[in-house]
């Protein structure tokens, strides 16, 4: 059991140093298994809030929490964030000198530390640092990677065994995204913490839109996309480093900024990218899987799979790369069978065929659902969902069924005629009576049954057809250049009259909107949440440190709607901790008061003053009228100061004094009349707030 003193520090410690109000599903639980000293076992979707389960603890905990991590390029990252929250912790790995090191074991000596993160490789390097009077807890992240059984081995994670019992008593924690079975088993047993406590917390991540779309014409339907979404962060999976390049200059054609991410680039290369998507200095990143893994950029809005993945494992995982900050995010998945075909090639004579293929076709079966999408994912992952989700393009867009015999009869007698020998390509060619060279080369022009589909387009065509192929009216011969076959079902349709429903295929709304509609969108609008952005974006390259670290999206909406417009008020908001309130407060409250006092400016918004002004005028209280409008008392301060300008009736020396407003005024002169209140209110070394200042300022303008 944990002290009680202790328990009641936690609260105000992800406070303190997260900014955070509260916990998410089972932090607190992990935090204080940790803190108790056990060893744990955490499974959390990516985005799920790990790093809090051991980062919380490592603040609590007297000596040093080493953190174990794979990829020395992303510890920088890591470790800035804790910095930027005022969390002391260094990162320790074989691209430093000795010098460095022998600094940071003399911090360490000091307990100047909390946090050290290492590779695997560097562990040998630490020497006498690795007893349990300096050493708190070890974290290992990304666990899954000691097992041979994941998706990303790595041998290095493999001599971690020695850690338990060279540190008998201080508690593990590993953590991972990857739930099967197996590599858990397998975690647990190298680790040597058979008796740890398995955390599994529910794999879904509600906020991310799913959206699966036939890959017709991919390349303008993703122009498509992103243009209406100008300036959010993406990322574009790819199956092959060719097209992440073609892409990637396709987009810049278009103006917008991209950059291809794969294996075949140099070291430098790609640590660039990384670091220029990190930095918000390009918008999106065409990549191949080697891209994102540990990347902790909470604001990827939205994450397209331009090609189908391998498996759900996969694909979970990269979609669970956006909307880390619980805000609304996308994933966009182009599902098309010559995808499907290629991965199945690839797969052809791996040791692990029969299990790869499988996996392929459970992401088949996702991408062709015409159920509720997130159901059939975390039914995957063994988690079972009562209700539809809502925020599926099924659930949003429900198929509707009809009576399809006559399709499926058009459709099997051609692959009848066509000697079950061609692919779906030239049955739908032969179905709309194309006169392509193919076509004219075998004579299917010639066929009775050329053309006898022409009403319907190539699209559905093809959507029709993977839907028999679903229902088992016909299949994909694999091994014989994918042609389609008959079954024992296609006889039923073709001489048995056997009735066949089908779907209709979900419009695409992108492919329906006009070029007008679609620039007007790409106009950036003067909101308050735009502004904050600029502003965190010149931070972000003043201090050299991601735009996200300095403040999330999650925290800027907030910002937005809150409008907070001093200290206390800032600190209320979820993000903002004790160091970023010292670091960054004055700043976004600068910002926020002057873009509130431009609104005030403009006639159009009136309206809003006025009601307030009249319920000044029924008798209300500053505190009442914020109360029913639902607006902070520092807004309700500016509009009575609008209406005091404006002339109205006012009593405004009951909220300053005229000692207050002479004040002001010998600081007006003495700051030569500054546009913005900030210099007032530094002037004042804090101690007037900036409602006062505001007052008494609209006091003396109104005098002239
Ligand atoms: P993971 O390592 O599981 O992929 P992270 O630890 O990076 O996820 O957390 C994802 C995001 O969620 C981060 O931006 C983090 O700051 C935020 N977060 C974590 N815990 C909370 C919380 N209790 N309240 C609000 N946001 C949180
Ligand atoms: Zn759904």
């Amino acid at each position: 059991m944990l002290l009680k003193e202790t328990q009641e520090k936690l609260l105000p410690t992800l406070k303190k140093y997260f900014g955070y109000d509260s916990f998410r599903n089972q932090q607190l639980e992990i935090i204080e298994a940790v803190l108790s000293k056990k060893d744990n076992l955490v499974i959390m979707p990516t985005g799920g809030g790990k790093s809090i389960c051991f980062q919380l603890p490592a603040i609590l905990f007297e000596g040093l929490t080493l953190v174990i991590s794979p990829l020395i390029a992303l510890m920088k990252d890591q470790v800035d964030g804790l910095n930027a929250n005022g969390i002391a912790a260094e990162f320790f790995n074989s691209s430093q000198k000795s010098k460095e090191h022998n600094t940071i074991f003399e911090k360490i000596l000091q307990h100047k530390i909390k946090l050290l993160y290492v590779a695997p490789e560097s562990l040998s390097l630490l020497g006498n640092i690795l007893t349990e009077e300096i050493i708190s807890c070890v974290a290992i992240d990304e666990a899954h990677c000691i097992s041979s059984w994941g998706h990303d081995f790595r041998p290095s994670y493999q001599q971690l065994g020695f850690l338990k019992s060279t540190l008998p008593n201080t508690p593990i924690i590993a953590l991972t995204a990857t739930a099967d079975k197996a590599t858990r088993q397998d975690i647990v047993q190298q680790l040597s913490i058979s008796k740890a406590t398995q955390f599994i917390a529910s794999f879904d991540r509600k906020n991310i839109e799913l959206e699966v779309r036939p890959a017709n014409d991919r390349v303008s339907q993703i122009i498509k996309f992103i243009n209406k979404k100008p300036s959010e962060s993406g990322i574009i999976y790819c199956l092959s480093r060719k097209t992440t390049e073609l892409l990637t200059s396709k987009l810049k054609q278009n103006g917008i900024k991209a950059a291809a991410y794969h294996a075949g680039l140099s070291f430098e290369e790609r640590t660039k990218t990384q670091e220029n998507f990190i930095y918000d200095k390009i918008q999106i990143v065409c990549a191949t899987i080697a891209f994102g893994m540990g990347i902790d950029k909470s604001n990827v809005r939205w994450v397209i799979h331009y090609n189908m993945p391998k498996n759900i494992e996969g694909y979970y995982q990269e979609i669970g790369r956006c909307g880390r900050d619980g805000l609304k995010a996308n994933a966009l998945l182009f599902h098309s069978y010559s995808d499907v075909i290629q991965l199945r090639k690839f797969m052809t004579g791996a040791s692990n065929e029969e299990v790869q293929i499988a996996k392929l076709e459970r992401m088949k079966q996702f991408s062709e659902a015409t159920t509720c999408r997130r159901k059939i994912l975390l039914s995957y992952f063994g988690e079972l969902l009562a209700d539809n989700c809502g925020n599926c393009d099924v659930c949003k867009n429900p198929p509707q069924n009809f009576d399809g015999t006559i399709i499926a009869q058009k459709v099997l007698s051609v692959i009848t005629r066509l000697n079950e020998s061609e692919a779906i390509g030239t049955v739908i060619d032969v179905l709309r009576g194309a006169h392509n060279a193919t076509i004219l080369e075998k004579q299917y022009d010639k066929l009775k049954s050329h053309g006898v589909g022409k009403e319907i387009s190539w699209r559905d065509w093809q959507q029709y057809i993977i839907q028999l192929i679903n229902q088992g009216f016909c299949e994909i011969a694999f091994h014989k250049n994918n042609a389609l076959r008959l079954t024992n079902f296609s006889k039923k349709v073709l001489f048995e009259n056997a009735k066949v429903n089908l779907t209709r295929p979900i419009a695409v709304k992108e492919f329906l909107e006009t070029k007008k509609e679609i620039t007007s969108k790409k106009t950036k609008k003067d909101t308050l949440f735009e502004r904050l952005r600029k502003l965190r974006h010149q931070i972000s390259l003043e201090g050299n440190i991601p735009a996200y670290l300095v403040f999330s999206d999650a925290t800027l909406k907030e910002m937005e709607k809150v409008r907070p417009m001093c200290k206390t008020d800032f600190l209320e908001i979820s993000g903002v901790g004790q160091r970023k309130l010292e670091v960054y407060g004055e700043d976004f409250i600068a910002e926020i008061i002057s873009f509130m006092g431009e609104k005030i400016n403009k006639p159009k918004k009136m309206d809003t003053y006025n009601i307030t002004y009249n319920l000044y005028k029924e008798g209300l209280s500053i505190d009442e009228i914020a109360k029913k409008r639902n607006l902070k008392s520092t807004t309700i301060f500016s509009h009575l100061a609008k209406a005091y300008t404006d002339g109205k009736e006012i009593d405004i020396y009951e909220f300053v004094s005229k000692d207050e407003v002479e004040k002001v005024r010998k600081a007006k002169s003495d700051l030569k009349s500054p546009p913005a209140l900030k210099p007032y209110f530094e002037y004042f070394n804090s101690e007037l707030e900036y409602f006062k200042i505001r007052l008494a300022l609209t006091i003396i303008d109104k005098e002239y």
